[in-house]
């Protein structure tokens, strides 16, 4: 195993599922089952541009673990989407999904490019070459994408469609859907709403309270802008926000509604009148009570860790806090809540939307809202529960309940 210092997301996913199995005591061949991923496909995407030159592009769907359900996880278009990230993001989505108790796998699918600078017309002629690389091993009751960064509802539009064309209708294949193709109310917001609410929960136990609570949010796409809305409704002050651009701040409170109108005119928070000019660095730096890195893996790590000044770290994105920044946090008593509970909101209302499709029967928002609250309440209230009674981090109380889970679905069913 690596040195913590220069892990990869892969290494570092799997020594917190290593740190569980000793907690649990979980047999070595066992280990070397689920550590194994079940399946990795890389596939060749050949795409006609616009200009007449043929492109090619190499995509990935990595299947991780499958004891629980069928795969589950999003596709992310983003230059730096390798095997490794996408592996790693595969891990963690398998024990995601175990920790709030839905029943699927874990899986990831990437594709190297970079999405801002194609037209429509290429990101259509993509992904659509993409699910037809990996139609034979998605399916219903198989494998489900979903978005992740760098994709969204129209991504998954063209992704359906083009699993349509060779298997016949199926809108379960994957979610995060139009509405009007079958996607669930309530889906895009989901993933910052479940920041909120983990939040919240946090937020009561450790009697911080919410009113004029500081909030500090790297990332201002939908986890972070849904977050940042949602956490605001709630009476917290918002303070700064930043995306990929830079940042801005107020000790006010940033006007949301102001933000809103800004972003969709300039495509930036930067710029944003009315709040001082940062940069991302020194965002993360600034003194407030929850700190939310909701952008891309590796923000916070060995090199800068010792400069948060936030009471708690809340990760909204996959992977934001690496093994030797939490560390230094864990020395300085700045607890960190992990990503497979904080952004599990986003896979829990897929859950909903498939099981929406299956039976063809849409929910209202109230009950998706209902749902979606009592599940992520619950496994916030589980993890919680083993911190106070074991004396671990959030993180290895959130690893030990999920991998629990993972290791008796594979054992019941009996091994080779
Ligand atoms: P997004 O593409 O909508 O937004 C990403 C934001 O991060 C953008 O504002 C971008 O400008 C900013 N950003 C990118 N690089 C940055 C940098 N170096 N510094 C500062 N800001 C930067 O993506 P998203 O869907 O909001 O996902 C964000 C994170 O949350 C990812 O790690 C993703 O895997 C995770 N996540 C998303 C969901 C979901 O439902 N969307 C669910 C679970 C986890």
């Amino acid at each position: 195993m690596a040195n913590i210092a220069d892990m990869t997301p892969f290494q570092a996913v799997t020594r917190y599922f290593d740190q569980a199995c000793d907690r649990l005591g979980v047999r070595d061949e066992i280990r070397n089952l689920i550590c194994t991923p079940d399946r990795e496909m890389r596939v060749e995407i050949p795409v006609r541009m616009d200009d007449g030159s043929l492109e090619v592009f190499i995509g990935y769907r990595i299947q991780h673990n499958g004891s629980r359900g069928p795969y589950k996880g999003g596709v992310r278009y983003h230059p730096e989407a390798d095997e490794e990230e996408v592996r790693a993001l595969a891990a963690l989505m398998t024990w995601k999904t175990a920790l709030v108790g839905i029943p699927f796998g874990g899986a990831k699918g990437g594709v190297q490019c970079d999405p801002k600078v194609l037209s429509p017309t290429e990101l259509q002629a993509l992904t659509r070459r993409f699910t037809r690389s990996i139609s034979h091993i998605i399916g219903v009751n198989q494998d489900i994408p979903a978005p992740d960064v760098g994709t969204n509802s129209q991504t998954m539009a063209w992704m359906m469609s083009a699993y349509a064309e060779e298997h016949g209708y199926a809108p379960g294949v994957v979610t995060g859907k139009p509405l009007e193709l079958g996607g669930s109310a309530g889906r895009e917001q989901a993933t910052g709403r479940g920041v909120s609410l983990m939040i919240k929960e946090v937020a009561k136990d450790l009697s911080i309270a919410m009113d004029h609570s500081r909030i500090v949010i790297q990332g201002f796409g939908n986890v972070g802008s849904w977050a940042a809305h949602f956490l605001d409704e709630s009476g917290c002050s918002v303070v700064a926000v930043s995306d990929v651009n830079g940042g801005i701040h107020s000790g006010q409170g940033l006007d949301l509604a102001q933000l809103k109108v800004h972003l969709n005119e300039t495509g930036t928070v930067v710029g944003f009148k009315g709040a001082e000019a940062i940069t991302n660095d020194e965002l993360l730096e600034m003194e407030c009570e929850f700190l939310v890195p909701a952008a891309l893996g590796g923000a916070i790590h060995r090199g800068n860790a010792s400069k948060i000044r936030a009471r708690l770290v809340v990760e909204g994105a996959n992977n934001p806090v690496t093994p030797g920044g939490e560390e230094i946090l864990n020395d300085r008593g700045i607890p960190c809540l992990p990503d497979l509970l904080v952004n599990a909101g986003g896979v829990t209302v897929s859950y909903f939307e498939w099981v929406q499709n299956i039976q063809r029967f849409p929910w209202e928002l109230s009950r998706v809202e209902k749902e979606l609250e009592e599940i992520l309440v619950k496994a916030y209230r589980e993890v919680s529960a083993l911190v106070e009674s074991e004396k671990i981090t959030y993180r290895a109380a959130a690893f030990s309940i999920a991998v629990d889970r993972v290791v008796k679905a594979l054992e019941l069913q009996g091994l080779p």
